[in-house]
């Protein structure tokens, strides 16, 4: 990819709070201009603060996980046991593939070292020598990155044998996956860098406790690892100062769609959703009106226009319907088909499904044989309800989150956008559309 567009996505304006992203932009991928803008800083202070202090200050910094479950990451680091017989791990999960997000790419591409670093206070954290950075297996030019920011640090001294004299040996490995977005998932991320097929374990066991080579593990987003090193720096209390209550810090949210400047912006957490489209990126592009908004990556519930003041943070967009997830805002605008959307997304999680269980193997492929007949003018009326029912009952019968990711959407789309399915029956060509177009299977 050239240079000039990947710094497409490099955007800003005033209301920024650049933690994550302060770097970008600014050479970090050089060891040297990393340790000008305080590189390195975070881990001897973290050798100093020790084990106990370091989860202390995650827990008060209210970091929570930016993959998209949300779940608190200091308490996360505090499941895993102290004693083991085994050897404990940490994975980065930079298997980044939730369609509308494209922000942990941007930390690989131009912040790698602090990756680095999130993944040695981890391991400082919980007693761990070894650590995983897995990336998604389309990212092949992040993986050059970053196995030339891990060559750098081993140079340096930075990781390895006896680290900034502490007396603790710690490895770090990079792996690029081989393009499956169930990889994600962080059991079958493990099985994958196992060396299996990336199908997700049976919980529990928890990865805390029985992980990786059925060692205790530390997984964490890209994300989450590269805010840790600002924590220990700046204090936990400070992050957390800087969102809302049990949702610290700032958040990298990628903004797609027919906006007028779409792209990444890091906005505090709890900014408001609505003011991130009118005012951050621009508001849409003339001529077009908005029609609904997925506020958290391809698997979570649309919110309509009138749903959409709202604070981005994960508890706020729960209460509000839907779910904060990965942070990729899709915008949806009034030329777009939303039976047309259904189905691309249906034909996304179809594609995904590992098979391993019936409700998602079959639901989805049924779910995208009905969009596509449906869409191409053969629907019949109770096709809608047998959508929504089909979907309703993969929810919470499938062995991971993506059965639920296929569905949550589907449901939501026919709940507020019911009359547009309407539009499509009786042989009516799509109304978006001047012949709906078949689309290939
Ligand atoms: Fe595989 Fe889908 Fe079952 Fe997950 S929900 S284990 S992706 S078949």
């Amino acid at each position: 990819m050239q240079n000039e567009q990947r710094m497409a996505y490099l955007v800003s304006h005033p209301d920024e709070v650049k933690v994550v992203s302060k770097r970008f932009g600014l050479g970090a991928t050089s060891l040297d201009r990393y340790l000008e803008l305080d590189g390195y800083k975070a881990v001897p202070k973290a050798i100093q603060m020790g084990a106990d202090a370091i989860i202390n200050e995650v827990k008060a910094s209210n970091l929570r996980g930016r993959g998209g479950a949300g779940f608190p990451t200091g308490m996360k680091w505090s499941f895993v046991p102290k004693q083991s017989p085994k050897p404990k791990y940490v994975l980065c999960n930079g298997d980044e593939s939730e369609p509308g997000t494209c922000k942990d790419r941007l930390i690989f591409e131009h912040d790698p070292h602090a990756v680095i670093e999130g993944v040695m206070i981890a391991a400082l954290a919980v007693g761990s020598k070894a650590g995983y950075i897995y990336l998604r297996g389309e990212y092949r030019y992040l993986l050059e990155i970053m196995e030339r920011a891990v060559a750098d640090a081993y140079a340096r001294g930075f990781i390895g044998k006896n680290i900034f004299g502490s007396g603790v040996d710690l490895d770090i490995f990079t792996h690029s996956g081989a393009g499956a977005y169930e990889v994600g998932e962080e059991s079958a991320l493990m099985e994958s860098l196992e060396g299996k097929r990336g199908v997700p374990r049976i919980r529990p066991p928890f990865p805390a406790v029985v992980g990786l080579w059925g060692g205790p593990t530390v997984i964490n987003n890209a994300e989450t690892l590269a805010s840790v090193p600002h924590i220990i720096l700046g204090g936990g209390e400070w992050f957390a100062g800087l969102g809302t209550p049990r949702n610290g810090g700032t958040r990298l949210f990628c903004m797609s769609g027919e906006l007028e400047r779409p792209g990444v912006y890091e906005l505090p957490m709890g900014y408001n959703l609505k003011k991130m489209i009118y005012d951050v990126s621009g508001g849409m592009v003339k001529g077009k009106t908005l029609k609904g908004v997925v506020p958290g990556g391809s698997s979570v519930q649309i919110l309509t226009p009138d749903e959409i003041d709202v604070a981005m943070d994960f508890d706020s967009v729960l209460k509000a319907g839907s779910m904060l997830g990965s942070g990729g805002v899709i915008v949806l605008d009034n030329t777009m088909c939303i039976v047309k959307f259904a189905l691309r997304v249906t034909q996304f999680y179809q594609h995904e499904s590992c098979g391993w269980c019936i409700p998602c193997r079959e639901g989805t492929d049924w779910m995208k044989k009905t969009l596509v007949r449906f869409h191409s003018g053969g629907g019949v009326a109770k096709d809608i309800d047998n959508l929504k029912y089909l979907a309703e009952n993969m929810l919470g019968r499938t062995f991971c989150p993506l059965g639920d990711a296929a569905a949550m959407p589907i449901v939501s789309y026919i709940q507020k956008y019911r009359q547009e399915f309407e539009d499509h029956l009786n042989g009516k060509p799509c109304p978006f559309e001047k012949a709906a177009e078949p689309v290939a299977v």
